[in-house]
């Protein structure tokens, strides 16, 4: 049995303590940061023995979670301006070590950061202003910024909050791809109320709407909504955060894991290429189209092509 620093025996009903795994990270606010520090700490657990610390949600919540990226034993918890400072010093360390990721990942960024153009050129009128109420650059900025902040996120391993935010990029996605296939709906979008689009126009109801249509232009499908959704939005008594799927380890806090930056990165460069692909069609930003369709053959993975599929068959009838 495990002991914690202070001697006492975990409690029995706290179930198992899991060993951190070799790509735990332990920054302890006591130590300088040095670039690339990584430190282990085989104890770095136990505070979960400790009895004054009881499970608040249920037995297997506190244990089940490893230790934060900028925490090194639970006596070392700093409060006020320290905390944060540590969060960024953490925060920096990170993203380091996902900066070394990147060069593997150059499919998924050259699809996001050309999508990403299309969107600013668009949000911003930046090659021709259409006039009109401008709804579309602005739906086209909130999904530049979204976009923008997953990236971050996912650099910062904070893949939960970032699949968060893709989760709304596809709810953009799909209300834009309605405006392809159902011009009434769109136009009656615009002009409802508040009540009206909660009633009509949430976001089962535009999959719903979408789905009228044969083949349905459905970018982020039930399924995909329902496992965002589920994993990373809305809290169940299964909720771990920040599960890493290889190690089976939840985490408080941003750590660096490169199978989940891939995952990440894989699901924003795909949900805002296939959006990116429809607004570029409506602002005739034809040679970024081409350039998408370009990235995606080139890289074609099997749900790039699926994403490019779509995304041609958008743009064609836009
Ligand atoms: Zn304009």
């Amino acid at each position: 049995m495990e002991e914690s620093e202070a001697g006492a025996s975990k409690p029995e009903n706290l179930g198992p303590v899991p060993t951190p795994g070799p790509g735990t990270i332990i920054r302890s606010f006591s130590q300088p940061a040095t670039p690339g520090e990584r430190l282990f700490a085989p104890k770095c657990l136990s505070h979960r023995a400790d009895p004054l610390s009881p499970a608040p949600f249920g037995r297997k919540s506190p244990c089940r979670q490893s230790v934060p990226v900028i925490l090194s034993t639970c006596m070392d918890i700093p409060t006020g301006t320290k905390h944060l400072e540590g969060v960024v010093r953490g925060l920096i360390d990170i993203h380091q070590q996902s900066t070394h990721d990147l060069a593997m990942l150059t499919a998924e960024r050259e699809l996001l950061g050309t999508s990403l153009s299309a969107l600013y050129q668009v949000a911003t009128c930046h090659r021709k202003c259409f006039g009109g109420g401008h709804v579309l650059e602005s739906l086209s900025g909130r999904i530049y910024n979204l976009a923008v902040s997953a990236y971050q996120l996912a650099l910062s391993g904070l893949y939960d909050e970032s699949l968060n935010l893709i989760r709304s990029i596809g709810e953009i996605a799909n209300l834009i791809s309605l405006s392809v296939v159902d011009k009434n709906a769109l136009s009656e979008w615009l002009a409802s109320d508040k009540q009206t689009r909660i009633r009509k126009f949430g976001p089962v109801k535009i999959r719903a709407l979408l789905k009228k249509h044969d083949p349905a232009l459905l970018i982020a499908t039930d399924d995909w909504y329902a496992e965002f959704c589920e994993k990373y939005t809305h809290v169940t008594p299964q909720t771990r955060p920040n599960l890493h799927a290889a190690t089976d380890q939840a985490h408080v806090g941003g750590a660096h894991n490169t199978k989940e930056l891939q995952r990440v990165l894989g699901e924003l460069s795909t949900i805002v290429g296939s959006v990116a692909m429809i607004v570029c069609k409506y602002a005739d930003l034809d040679d970024l189209i081409d350039e998408i369709v370009r990235i995606v053959r080139k890289n074609g993975t099997e749900s790039s092509d699926d994403a490019a599929q779509l995304a041609t068959r958008s743009a064609r009838e836009s």
